[in-house]
């Protein structure tokens, strides 16, 4: 499939935990500004039960201060019906008519509720309750850890889809051949929304740590590998050839027409704006 557009530039932040306030996001979101993304989406907890508090307030941030669209993230598997119309009810009063619809992960010794399954119970819900919302759905290419092989995993992904989703965005990935193979099943599958390629510069080496804990599914490619092992005592020549490496991944992307590149930022303002200057003549 040849596609010749230009592609977006998104952002992800996370809302602080609300003891720690919001002055220091709220700078970087500022900073950010000038940039002028394409969307801003924001995180939700999925068991701490405050997103009013955190998720929606940050998003009428982005939304009415920033002026920037804004893509509130929603899990749903610990919430009912009745919470997830409160939700829509916060979201509307503040005009922020779009939402990444998520399941959430499941903690073993938490039992969910009834009312969300998966994300495809919470779309066809708020498809429902809410139509007039844009609702975006989550993927991922190297498959979701929780499925038992990728057929099962991409024929749910259509059913995702099916129930409403306008586009996607992936689960952060090191390796872009494994995305195009995704892309390609996709399409192969019937999935033809456009599909937004989550990207992480790693910056120090705590941070590659915990993700790999928590991303178990996910391929380093030898080359990131090595950059880990290299610069391992090295924090400064870690964080340029994280950067460098995420500035590689994202010329690649653009140079095969993906729809959209979007920038796990965490809340770093300067991460952003670094990987802007080296790629923003692909965005404009
Ligand atoms: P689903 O789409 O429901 O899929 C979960 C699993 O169930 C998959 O294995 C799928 O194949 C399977 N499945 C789906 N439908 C069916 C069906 N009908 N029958 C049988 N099996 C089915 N988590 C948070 O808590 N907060 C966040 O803000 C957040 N943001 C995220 C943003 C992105 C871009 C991504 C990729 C993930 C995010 N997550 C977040 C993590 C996400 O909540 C977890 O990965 C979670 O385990 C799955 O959520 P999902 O919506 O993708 O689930």
């Amino acid at each position: 499939m040849v596609r010749h557009h230009t592609p977006s530039l998104s952002f992800e932040v996370f809302p602080p935990n609300p003891a720690v306030g919001n002055e220091k996001i709220i700078q970087a979101l500022r900073e950010m500004q000038d940039i002028a993304p394409h969307y801003i989406s924001v995180t939700a907890s999925n068991n701490k039960f405050n997103i009013e508090e955190t998720t929606v307030r940050l998003a009428d941030f982005i939304y009415n201060d920033l002026k920037i669209p804004t893509i509130a993230h929603l899990p749903a598997v610990y919430l009912t019906k009745e919470m997830v119309s409160d939700t829509l009810q916060a979201l509307d009063k503040v005009g922020v008519h779009r939402i990444l619809a998520l399941r959430g992960d499941i903690f073993p010794d938490v039992a969910p509720k009834d009312d969300f399954k998966y994300a495809t119970d919470l779309i066809e819900y708020i498809k429902e309750e809410a139509p007039h919302f844009d609702i975006i759905g989550a993927c991922y290419p190297e498959g979701h850890p929780d499925s038992p092989d990728r057929v099962s995993d991409i024929r749910n992904l259509k059913k995702k889809v099916d129930a409403g989703c306008s586009s996607l965005v992936t689960q952060l990935f090191f390796d872009n051949d494994r995305f195009y193979d995704f892309q390609e099943r996709c399409i192969l599958a019937g999935i033809e929304v456009p599909i937004h390629a989550g990207i992480m510069p790693i910056l120090n080496r705590n941070q590659a740590l915990r993700l790999l804990k928590t991303c178990e599914n996910i391929k380093l490619p030898r080359k990131f590998r090595a950059i880990l092992d290299k610069y391992e005592h090295d924090p400064e020549s870690l964080k340029s050839a994280g950067l460098a490496y995420a500035i590689d991944q994202i010329v690649d992307l653009v140079t095969q027409d993906v729809a959209g590149v979007h920038l796990y930022t965490m809340n770093n303002a300067a991460t952003a704006h670094h990987i802007y200057q080296a790629t923003h003549t692909f965005f404009s």
